[in-house]
């Protein structure tokens, strides 16, 4: 039987934190069957984008990562930090505002993968049972882990209801295969890579949490939660029935279970420590959510396949624009993001009314309708608000002309 182990922190301190996380580790049969001396061991959060604060619930805390490199490095093993955020996003930037830069200063290795110095170490690797991609490009450092460590936070997610470990390893591929795995099948992609990278252990930091916007615009959640499990789908399920998500309504927690990496039957689940009912609560979904202040004739419209990054953007380039009182410029506006086909644009839609973000966006209806488009993949957050505004008004950046 599976075993998710739950924990609440007693309070944000990092003693309490590594409490907490030492107890479930503890619940789920400790590490020695996972982690042997001499092993090279990732520790993976998730540091997806730049939050606003470190504990908004977006990205993953130091303190828990700290308590498993200890746990790690006291077997004698070599854990080892390692990240590449999303798209379009400087990973040292998030690393630096989310507290692991003085974890480097005491001497703790958190490895950039992205950092140019990494470049000569990137390879292929071949994608176990790809049933979308046949291989994809990582670091040697991914390559030659003895195990991987996936440290997720308890969030929502607008395409995939949730995200959580098996969706952090995403992390570990260079960017190109990012934008490859929204575009050519998220779920599918992100279980080959499971199945073939083989995460020995999920510890979800779930005391601050996010809900609605997530993965990173979302309203924070305080839960002081610490969930694990050595099968990761089980972790999912359990940590997505805390959010008030069935099993089967999270396409990657479902098709994870239906290859055989893990449980999602909850009666096949021991739950030891807190129980689901004790600490449940249910958490805002994307599609719940409304920006204030966003023109009720305007039409965001986001392909199911767009990009993290571009999903990113385009949402904080909204709140830039809510903060600098151009909402008004957003009336009648239609807003297309990624491989947007075009029987999904509105009646109307012309290149007066409806902008393209990014190239997916250009080459489904872009081109076609002659529409403004917000360069780059992922474009930033100023070309974005730039090609909203078109010739209307002068934001500062070039002019996203629907000719480059
Ligand atoms: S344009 Fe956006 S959605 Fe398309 S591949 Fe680039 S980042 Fe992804």
């Amino acid at each position: 039987m599976s075993i998710v182990a739950i924990q609440k922190t007693a309070s944000d301190s990092f003693e309490d934190i590594k409490k907490a996380v030492a107890k479930v580790v503890e619940d789920i049969g400790g590490l020695e069957d996972i982690i042997k001396p001499g092993y090279k061991v990732i520790i993976k959060p998730n540091l997806v984008a730049t939050p606003t604060d470190r504990l908004s619930g977006g990205v993953t805390r130091w303190e828990v990562c700290m308590a498993i490199y200890e746990m790690v490095a006291a077997m004698g093993a070599t854990p080892i930090l390692a990240e590449s955020s999303a798209c379009g996003v400087n990973t040292e930037d998030v690393i630096k505002k989310c507290g692991y830069q003085d974890l480097r200063d005491q001497g703790i290795p958190f490895i950039n993968l992205k950092d140019k110095a990494n470049n000569d170490t990137i390879c292929t690797m071949p994608m176990k049972h790809g049933t979308i991609l046949q291989s994809f490009k990582t670091w040697e450092l991914v390559r030659d882990a003895d195990a991987i460590i996936t440290v997720p936070v308890l969030k929502t997610h607008d395409q995939t209801e949730i995200t959580l470990g098996m969706k952090n390893l995403k992390g570990l591929l260079c960017d190109v295969q990012k934008k490859e795995f929204h575009t050519k099948g998220l779920v599918d992609s992100v279980c080959d890579l499971v199945e073939t990278l083989k995460p020995c252990l999920e510890i979800i930091d779930g005391t601050y949490g996010q809900q609605g916007l997530g993965p990173i615009y979302g309203e924070t959640r305080k839960m002081d939660l610490i969930i694990g499990s050595k099968d990761l789908v089980a972790c999912e399920t359990v940590a997505g029935l805390i959010m008030g998500y069935e099993p089967e309504e999270v396409m990657i927690t479902k098709q994870a279970y239906e290859r055989g990496l893990g449980e999602m039957d909850i009666d096949k689940i021991e739950v030891v420590g807190k129980q689901i009912d004790e600490v449940k609560s249910r958490f805002k979904r994307t599609s719940e959510v409304e920006i204030e202040g966003l023109p009720a004739s305007c039409n965001v419209i986001f392909d199911y396949q767009a990009c993290t990054g571009c999903h990113n953007t385009v949402i904080s380039s909204l709140f830039d624009m809510k903060g600098e009182g151009l909402m008004d410029y957003l009336e009648n506006m239609n807003i297309v993001v990624g491989p947007v086909k075009p029987e999904a644009l509105p009646e109307g839609a012309n290149a007066d009314n409806t902008v393209a973000i990014g190239l997916c966006a250009k080459k489904t209806v872009g081109d076609a309708l002659g529409l403004r488009w917000a360069v780059g993949c992922p474009p930033n957050n100023a070309t974005v608000v730039q090609a909203i505004l078109g010739d209307r008004r002068e934001y500062g950046t070039r002019y996203a002309s629907k000719d480059e």
